[in-house]
C-alpha cells in the first residue's frame, strides 16, 4: 500500500504568533492518528519554530524550495544540508510559482531534486500544465517533459524511489477552480503508467498527490481515486479547521 500524504504549503504567510496558533489548533484537531502522513511547509524563517512545536508529534515539516547548489557564495539561498539540520523530512521542488515567478526551468528543478535526494530529503516534485496548455491538449506532453527532466538524472527512474510526485494544474492553484476527480485521476494514471513502463515497482510505490484548490468539500472525491494518494494543499492549509477536515477525508 502506498503512503498517503496530506501536505500544507503555507507559501509566504504567517508570523511567529499566527503559526503557533495554527499548529496548536492543528495538533488538537488531529488528535486521532491519521492513516496519512501529515506535513507542513512553513516559510524558511519559521522552520525552527515549527520543528520545536511539532517535535514528538506525528506531523512532519519541510521547506518550500531549496538551492540547486550545495554550499557557498549564493546570497539568499538555502542549502539542502541546512534543511536536514532543521530536521526537515520533505522539500517541495518545482512548484509552479517557483517555475513561473522565479524562472525555474526543468534543468534547475532537476538540480534541486538531485540536491534533495543527495541529502536524504524527500522531494515533492510538482508538475502541471497552464490553462492554455490544457486547452491546447498539451497536458500530457507538459507533465511528461517535467517528469522527463528528473528521469534524465544519473539515477534515472530509481531517483523517484523514495520521492513524491504532485500533479498541480497551474489553472487550479489558488483559483478555486479544482480539477474534477476524473480529470486529476486521468493525469495521475498517465504519470504512473509512464513511470511503470520504466520500473513497475517504483511506479507502484510512488505517492502521487493532487494539488489545486483542494477544500473540505472536494477532498473526499479526489482522494477516492485509485491513483491519487493525497493532496498538496495551499490556501486551505492556513486554516486549521479546513486542513483537519481535508486530512480526515483520507
Ligand atoms: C499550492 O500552492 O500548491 C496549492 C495547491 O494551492 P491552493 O490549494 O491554494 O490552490
Amino acid at each position: 500500500m502506498r503512503q498517503q500524504i496530506v501536505a500544507g504549503n503555507w507559501k509566504m504567510n504567517g508570523t511567529t504568533a499566527s503559526i503557533e496558533t495554527l499548529l496548536s489548533d492543528l495538533l488538537q484537531g488531529i488528535a486521532v492518528q491519521s492513516p496519512a502522513e501529515i506535513v507542513v511547509f512553513p516559510p524558511f524563517p519559521y522552520i525552527n519554530q515549527v520543528a520545536t512545536q511539532l517535535a514528538g508529534s506525528h506531523v512532519h515539516w519541510g521547506a518550500q524550495t531549496l538551492s540547486a547548489n550545495q554550499v557557498g557564495a549564493y546570497t539568499g539561498e538555502i542549502a539542502a544540508e541546512m534543511l536536514t539540520d532543521l530536521r526537515c523530512r520533505y522539500v517541495i521542488v518545482g512548484h509552479s510559482e517557483r517555475r513561473s515567478l522565479y524562472n525555474e526551468d526543468n534543468v534547475t528543478v532537476a538540480m534541486k531534486f538531485a540536491q534533495a535526494k543527495k541529502h536524504g530529503l524527500t522531494p515533492i516534485l510538482c508538475v502541471g500544465e497552464t490553462l492554455e496548455q490544457r486547452q491546447a491538449e498539451q497536458t500530457q506532453q507538459v507533465v511528461g517533459e517535467q517528469l522527463e527532466a528528473i528521469l534524465n538524472l544519473a539515477d534515472g527512474v530509481q531517483g523517484l524511489s523514495g520521492a513524491v510526485l504532485a500533479y498541480e494544474p497551474v489553472w487550479a492553484i489558488g483559483t478555486g477552480m479544482t480539477a474534477t476527480a476524473e480529470q486529476a485521476q486521468a493525469v495521475h494514471q498517465v504519470l504512473r503508467q509512464k513511470i511503470s513502463a520504466l520500473d513497475a515497482t517504483v511506479a507502484q510505490q510512488l505517492p502521487i498527490l493532487y494539488g489545486g484548490s483542494v477544500k473540505p468539500d472536494n477532498a473526499k472525491g479526489l482522494f477516492a481515486m485509485p491513483d491519487i494518494d493525497g493532496g498538496l494543499i495551499g490556501g486551505a492549509s492556513l486554516e486549521a479547521g479546513q486542513f483537519v477536515e481535508i486530512i480526515n477525508s483520507i
